[in-house]
């Protein structure tokens, strides 16, 4: 299999170490705050804390879905801690960031999915942080619209959901998700007046058509902001790489994703869904 070879140059991380990122970290460290950024190990983490963007993962880190490409616990979640949406809003005044992302594991064991929490993790955020733009990466909470509803009256200033690959290995890498259901969430949040973005990893072993043809119907829901990325084989035991995509063809879907009608579009193969999220959000509304 490829990545079981050397990764490619490209894929080398480059550190801009900054003033501001040392001391973000520093006030990290010192308030042993928990970001997405430091325990996902994101190759973006100086660049990001540089811009004072950083992602909190809520509902706790156990997952009731096991795709095959993500490194998150799978198991039975503990209750929602009612302390959390506080203890966020605290570590985004800490941190004086201006862009919080915020995403959590999906939680089928709820019977709102989470909904009530992330309504009150944004409240919380937005009371004690009014300048900071608040993006949520949610789960597909079954395309429900009463329960995308109750998150989107916490109005959060744009939500993605990752559709993640194309519609083929979707059965194969993401467990019980399904991309039509992905697909009808983002449909449903365009519909309730809210801003989206989606995403997904390359080098799963789809086809140049697939990837514009996920494109497309990403487009048809109404997305605005896209973003694609190397898939990354977090262990062994996860989805095998097929290929290294180039940077070349990186830029070549980015060009195609603008032909469609895209706002933005960020396509390299170290992006991640919140990476340059700022920018992304500006191409669609002022902040
Ligand atoms: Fe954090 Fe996301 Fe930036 Fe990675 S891309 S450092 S997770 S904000
Ligand atoms: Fe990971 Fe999300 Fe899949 Fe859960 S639903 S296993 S957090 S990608």
């Amino acid at each position: 299999k490829v990545d079981v070879l050397k990764k490619p140059g490209w894929l080398k991380i480059r550190l801009h170490r900054t003033p501001e990122w040392g001391e973000v970290r520093q006030i990290v460290e010192k308030h042993n705050l928990h970001t997405i950024c430091s325990s996902g190990r994101c190759p973006n983490q100086a660049e990001c804390w540089s811009r004072r963007t950083a992602t909190f993962m809520i509902l706790g880190d156990i997952c009731t879905r096991g795709c095959r490409f993500c490194a998150t616990k799978t198991g039975r979640p503990l209750a929602p801690d009612a302390e959390e949406p506080r203890q966020v809003a605290e570590s985004v005044a800490l941190m004086k960031l201006r862009y919080v992302v915020v995403t959590s594991v999906t939680r089928d064991d709820l019977p709102d999915g989470g909904a009530a929490h992330w309504a009150a993790t944004v409240e919380a955020i937005r009371t004690q942080n009014p300048d900071a733009v608040i993006e949520l990466l949610i789960p597909d909470l079954d395309a429900r619209p009463d329960l995308l509803e109750v998150i989107v009256a916490s109005k959060p200033d744009i939500i993605g959901h990752n559709i993640e690959t194309v519609e083929r290995l979707t059965p194969v890498v993401r467990s019980r998700a399904k991309y039509r259901t992905s697909l009808e969430t983002l449909r449903c949040l365009n519909r309730q007046g809210v801003v989206t973005k989606s995403g997904l990893m390359v080098g799963l072993g789809e086809s140049d058509d697939e990837v514009l043809q996920t494109l497309h119907d990403l487009r048809d829901a109404g997305v605005r902001i896209v973003t694609l990325g190397q898939y990354l084989r977090p262990t062994l035991e996860h989805y095998p790489v097929a290929a290294y995509i180039t940077p070349e063809k990186f830029e070549w879907y980015r060009l195609r994703a603008l032909e469609m009608g895209f706002s933005y579009c960020a396509s390299a193969p170290l992006v991640r869904s919140s990476y340059m999220a700022e920018e992304a959000l500006r191409s669609v509304k002022s902040l």
